[in-house]
């Protein structure tokens, strides 16, 4: 059973049913055993992944703030090979930046062939907080789904296998966690005032973002809905999302390996029997 929620394309997500302290039965030692199966498992996958060059992943996180974003990156990735992955953070676009479609930041860092790609925060940006403060005016932000959807089926016809998730929190949980951040000095460098701020247009965000979610799932980059309260049971949610996407890649991948297996080591016969001969 998939731990995450995955959005049928064409339907209408409603955040409120979907409960985000949910861990599917499991409690959490049985999580974390589950977590370090799968984990090593993805390892595995991105090293074929790499090596074999013919697909990149193009990984997009989402969510309020306190969601998770980047606490779900450094538990995911933790066992993968850093010289395949590069996260990039999307911040408040610079004004080099704005003088540019809100496309074009985004496709410049797009992760090459063989290449394991984090987005913290991503182009849903352009329809989430623009939205949410009339950044731009609602003809331009609402011209941009389908924009979205045109640019990622490009990037899926590439060969980038292209997954969205939503880190779903509820709102007294962001309230603990902003909180909580308070408490301890060690943590309080994470807290800014803004969040709070934010947080005032709750209901806003997550309209915008059943938005989001509704009309941009798409067969060829879906977006998972993630139960995210508990943090052992997002990274686990995530973690099986990913495996579960990349394992049918994997005779394709084992397939374009032993091919070039096969042409290195013709080569090298070639050599041998040239200085031999
Ligand atoms: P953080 O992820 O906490 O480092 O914050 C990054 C901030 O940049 C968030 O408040 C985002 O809403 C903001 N941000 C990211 N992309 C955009 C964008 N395209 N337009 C406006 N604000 C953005
Ligand atoms: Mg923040």
């Amino acid at each position: 059973m998939p731990y995450t929620h995955r959005v049928t394309p064409g339907s209408h997500v409603k955040l409120k049913d979907h409960d985000a302290g949910e861990t599917a039965g499991l409690d959490k030692a049985a999580g974390h055993a589950r977590f370090a199966e799968l984990n090593a498992e993805l390892d595995t996958l991105q090293e074929e992944m790499y090596a074999a060059g013919r697909n990149s992943v193009l990984m997009i996180l989402q969510g309020m703030d306190t969601s998770g974003k980047d606490g779900a990156i450094r538990a995911v990735m933790a066992n993968l090979n850093p010289q395949g992955c590069r996260v990039e953070s999307f911040k408040v676009p610079t004004e080099h930046e704005l003088a540019h479609d809100f496309l074009w930041r985004v496709h410049r860092v797009t992760p090459e062939l063989g290449m394991f790609g984090v987005f913290n925060r991503s182009h849903y940006e352009d329809v989430l907080v623009v939205r949410v403060h009339d950044l731009v005016p609602r003809d331009v932000w609402k011209q941009r789904y389908e924009q979205i959807n045109a640019f990622e089926s490009l990037l899926a016809a590439n060969g980038t296998i292209v997954l969205k998730f939503f880190l779903h929190i509820s709102r007294k949980e962001q309230e603990e966690r902003l909180l909580a951040r308070e408490q301890e000095l060690g943590k309080a460098w994470k807290l800014s005032a803004g969040d709070w701020r934010e947080r005032e247009h709750w209901d806003a965000y997550q309209e915008a973002y059943e938005d989001a979610l509704s009309r941009c799932s798409t067969d060829v980059a879906p977006w998972y809905v993630v139960p995210a309260n508990r943090k052992w049971f997002r990274n686990l949610a995530i973690t099986e999302t990913l495996v579960e996407t990349l394992r049918p890649y994997r005779p394709s991948w084992k397939q374009a390996l032993e091919e070039m297996s096969r042409a290195r080591l013709a080569e090298l016969a070639a050599y041998r029997s040239q200085r031999g001969g």
